[in-house]
């Protein structure tokens, strides 16, 4: 069955556009909306695999986890991150490695929205600042998405940080590995964890 979301309707989009404008003003107040739409959009993610597990995975980062000035080509794998481990992308690439997932990124937010439509997960998780992560509810409102956003930049698109722990949830989640994870905090914007064991995704391109 496809996946339901208030993001496919026009009205919605235009509504939250609004809303974040009226917002902007005020500090961090957009932000906030922001980061309640994605749990209000993961916890709808959460429900839907419940009836619907997924087998394909598509894992997207952005380009600004990348260590600035690193020259490895990260566009296919990561590989070479594995044996590096000197910014947040080495971390992600031993998450992967450790679910077995492959995981892919995105130097473009439209090249991020392409995967989705040319691969058709049945699943992303992906990361992203706060104004990325609506414009990817926005453009592919049919996928379900597990969305977080990054949790620190030196600068604006700048050597930025990923919730290791929220991704490792979602992982192990994906993987139905739940109950290996030592005990600790679930982070915030993780949302209930369901009883099903879904499938990861065979690979790439
Ligand atoms: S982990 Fe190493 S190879 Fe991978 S992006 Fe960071 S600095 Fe580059």
């Amino acid at each position: 069955m496809k996946f339901r979301s208030p993001w496919q309707g026009t009205l919605f989009r235009e509504s939250v556009a609004m809303l974040r404008w009226l917002l902007r003003p005020f500090g961090n107040l957009e932000n906030h909306l922001v980061e309640r739409l994605t749990l209000s959009q993961n916890r709808r993610v959460i429900k839907h695999l419940q009836n619907f597990p997924a087998e394909k995975l598509l894992l997207i980062m952005p380009r600004c986890v990348k260590k600035t000035g690193c020259q490895a080509d990260v566009k296919n794998g990561l590989e070479e991150c594995l044996q590096c481990r000197r910014c947040t992308l080495g971390d992600v690439a031993q998450l992967c490695d450790h679910f077995d997932i492959a995981a892919l990124v995105a130097f473009r937010s439209h090249i991020a929205f392409e995967m989705a439509r040319t691969r058709k997960p049945d699943l992303i998780i992906a990361t992203a600042c706060h104004d990325r992560l609506i414009k990817a509810l926005r453009a592919v409102p049919d996928y379900p998405a597990l969305l977080a956003p990054l949790t620190a930049m030196d600068k604006m698109c700048v050597n930025a940080g990923v919730d290791l722990l929220w991704l490792e949830e979602q992982l192990a989640l994906v993987c139905g590995q739940q109950n290996d994870l030592p005990q600790r905090p679930i982070p915030s914007l993780t949302g209930e964890l369901p009883g099903q064991q879904i499938a990861r995704m065979a690979d790439g391109p």
